[in-house]
C-alpha cells in the first residue's frame, strides 16, 4: 500500500493538520493501492498563506526565469514519464499503453507548448503607436486549481503550466478518486526546483477542500474541470469575494454523419466515444446518422463496437480499462437501464459484465439505436461506452438535434462536401468542432458554450485566463 498521506505546501511534503485518511482503489480490480489524506480548512489555509508569500517574488520573476523553470520541469517529466503512466493507468485504469502514448504525452505536449507560447507571448505593449497609453498583464495572484480523474495529468498541466508561466502561485486541488499522478506531478515540481509556495497541493474532497478554496478570501482565481454540478456550486461559493471562476465542465457531444462521409467515418466515431472507457469530456456519444445510411451505419457501428475488447488496465495492447469507481459503474449501469426502459433499442453491449471479467469496474462498449433526442440517453452525460445513435433526414434537422442540449463542448460532423463542413461547423454551438475526425493542433483553445463552462484553456488563451489587464495612460 502506498502511503501519500502527506501534503506539498510551502516546498515540504507536510503532514496533514488533522488524520483523515482514504483509500485510492484499482478499478481494475477494486483493491485498494494507495491512502492519501483529505485535507482540512486549516490545511488548504496554510497552502493559500505559501502561495500568497511565494507570489510577492514570483509576479517579479522575468518571462525567461520562469521559462527556465518550466525547461527544467520537462526534462524532469520526460524522465518519470513512464512512472506518471503507471500511476494514471493503476488510479484510473487507463489501459497501461494508453496511459502511456496519450494520457502521458498529453501532459508532456501541454508542458512543451506553454514554453513555446510563452517564448512569443507580449505582456506589454503600447496600445497603439500614437498613443500615449501602455497596456501591461499582470499575474492575476493566487489561484486555487481543481481537476477531475478522467484525464488527470492533461487536466493538472493544462492549469499549472500557464499559471506558473504567467507568474501566479496556486494551490492544486486533484480528484481524491485519482491523486497518486497529482503527487508524483508535485515530486517533479520539486525537484525542477521552483521557490518554495509557488506550486502547493492539497488532497481533499469537494465538500472539504474544494469548497475552502472556493470560497477562500485570499485566492483570486478558481479554475476547475469537472462536472456542471460541481461547477454550479463552486461559482455560488466564489462569489462573495468575486473572484475570477474559469470552468471547464461537462459535454454531450453530437457527431453528424451524412451520406456523403468517408467510407471508416462510423467506425472511427464507435473508436472515439468508446475511448478512454466513454469517459471524456468531449466524448462524441449522440451519432447523428442521415436516414439512407442509416441500416448500414447501425450494422457498421454494432460491428465495431462488439470488436473492441475490455480488459485490466496493467494489460498491454489495444482494449479499453474499466471506468473509475463503484459510484460511476453503478450511475452507467442505471442509465443503460433506464435507455432499455425508455424503449431505445439495444443494439450492443448492455448492463452485464463484459466476458471473462468478474471483478472489476468494467462495462461493455454499448449502442442503443432508434433514440430520441429527449431520452434521458440522449440528454445526460453518461460519462462511459454507451453512445446513442439518432436518425435525421436533412441538415437543418441535424444542426438542430445537435444544438438541442444545455451543453456545448464538442461536435463532430463527417461528410466529404467541404463546403457543407463549414457551413455546419458554423451552426453548431459548441467550443469545438472537429471535421472528418482532425485533431485539433496543440496550442488552440478548449472550452465550452452553454453549460459546458466558461473560458477556454490551451494556448495564448489558457495564458490570458491567469492575467489582469491594466491600462496605464501617460507613459511617455
Ligand atoms: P466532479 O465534478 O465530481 O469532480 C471534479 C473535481 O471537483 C474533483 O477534484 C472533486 O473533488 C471536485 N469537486 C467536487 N465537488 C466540488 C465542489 N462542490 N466544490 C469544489 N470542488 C468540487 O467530476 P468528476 O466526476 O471528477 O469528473 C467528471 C466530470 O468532469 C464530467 O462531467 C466531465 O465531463 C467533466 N470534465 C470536463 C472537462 C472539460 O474540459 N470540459 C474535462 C474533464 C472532465
Amino acid at each position: 500500500m502506498l502511503n501519500k498521506r502527506n501534503f506539498y505546501i510551502d516546498g515540504k511534503w507536510t503532514k496533514p493538520l488533522k488524520t483523515n485518511d482514504f483509500e485510492v482503489i484499482n478499478p481494475s480490480n477494486e483493491e485498494p493501492f494507495a491512502i492519501i489524506s483529505l485535507g482540512s480548512k486549516e490545511d488548504t489555509n496554510a497552502a493559500v498563506k505559501a502561495a500568497k508569500n511565494a507570489f510577492i517574488d514570483w509576479k517579479e520573476t522575468s518571462k525567461e526565469e520562469r521559462i527556465n523553470f518550466l525547461e527544467k520541469l520537462l526534462i524532469v517529466y520526460k524522465k518519470r514519464f513512464n512512472e506518471m503512466s503507471e500511476s494514471m493507468s493503476m488510479e484510473m485504469g487507463s489501459p497501461i499503453d494508453f496511459a502511456t502514448s496519450v494520457h502521458t504525452t498529453s501532459g508532456q505536449s501541454h508542458i512543451e507548448d506553454f514554453i513555446l507560447r510563452l517564448k512569443k507571448f507580449k505582456f506589454d505593449e503600447r496600445f497603439d503607436l500614437k498613443s500615449n497609453n501602455y497596456i501591461a498583464r499582470e499575474p492575476i495572484g493566487v489561484c486555487g486549481l481543481i481537476t477531475p480523474w478522467n484525464w488527470p495529468i492533461n487536466q493538472i498541466a493544462l492549469k499549472v503550466i500557464p499559471a506558473l508561466a504567467t507568474g501566479c502561485t496556486m494551490i492544486l486541488k486533484p480528484s481524491e478518486i485519482a491523486p497518486v499522478s497529482a503527487m508524483l506531478f508535485a515530486e517533479m515540481i520539486d525537484e525542477a526546483g521552483f521557490p518554495s509556495g509557488t506550486f502547493n497541493l492539497v488532497n481533499g474532497d469537494g465538500s472539504g477542500v474544494g469548497t475552502h478554496i472556493s470560497s477562500h478570501p485570499d485566492i483570486d482565481m478558481v479554475s476547475f474541470t469537472g462536472s456542471t454540478r460541481a461547477g454550479r456550486l463552486i461559482t455560488k461559493n466564489a462569489a462573495d469575494t468575486i473572484k475570477r471562476v474559469c470552468l471547464e465542465l461537462g459535454g454531450k457531444g453530437g457527431n453528424i454523419v451524412f451520406a456523403d462521409s468517408y467510407p471508416n467515418a462510423v467506425r472511427d466515431g464507435i473508436r472515439n466515444v468508446m475511448s478512454n472507457s466513454g469517459q471524456s469530456c468531449d466524448a462524441p456519444t449522440r451519432m447523428l446518422v442521415e436516414k439512407s445510411i442509416y441500416e448500414r451505419a447501425v450494422k457498421e457501428a454494432v460491428d465495431e463496437a462488439n470488436k473492441i475488447k475490455v480488459d485490466v488496465a496493467s494489460k498491454s495492447g489495444d482494449h479499453i480499462g474499466p471506468v473509475v469507481s463503484k459510484v460511476q459503474y453503478d450511475k452507467i449501469i442505471n442509465l443503460i437501464k433506464d435507455g432499455i426502459n425508455e424503449g431505445a433499442t439495444l443494439a450492443a453491449g448492455g448492463p452485464e459484465m463484459p466476458r471473462g471479467l468478474n471483478k472489476g469496474y468494467f462495462i461493455k462498449p454499448t449502442i442503443f439505436t432508434d433514440v430520441t433526442n429527449d431520452m434521458q440517453i440522449a440528454k445526460k452525460e453518461i460519462f462511459g461506452p454507451v453512445l446513442s445513435i439518432i436518425p435525421f433526414e436533412t441538415e437543418e434537422e441535424a444542426i438542430k438535434i445537435t444544438n438541442d442540449t444545455e451543453y456545448g463542448l464538442g461536435n463532430y460532423l463527417q461528410t466529404e462536401d467541404k463546403e457543407k463542413a463549414k457551413r455546419v461547423s458554423k451552426k453548431l454551438r459548441s467550443g469545438i468542432v472537429y471535421i472528418n475526425g482532425n485533431a485539433p493542433d496543440s496550442g488552440t483553445p478548449f472550452g465550452g458554450y452553454k453549460q459546458s463552462g466558461n473560458g477556454r484553456e490551451g494556448g495564448n488563451w489558457g495564458l490570458e485566463e491567469y492575467l489582469e489587464v491594466k491600462t496605464i495612460t501617460g507613459w511617455n
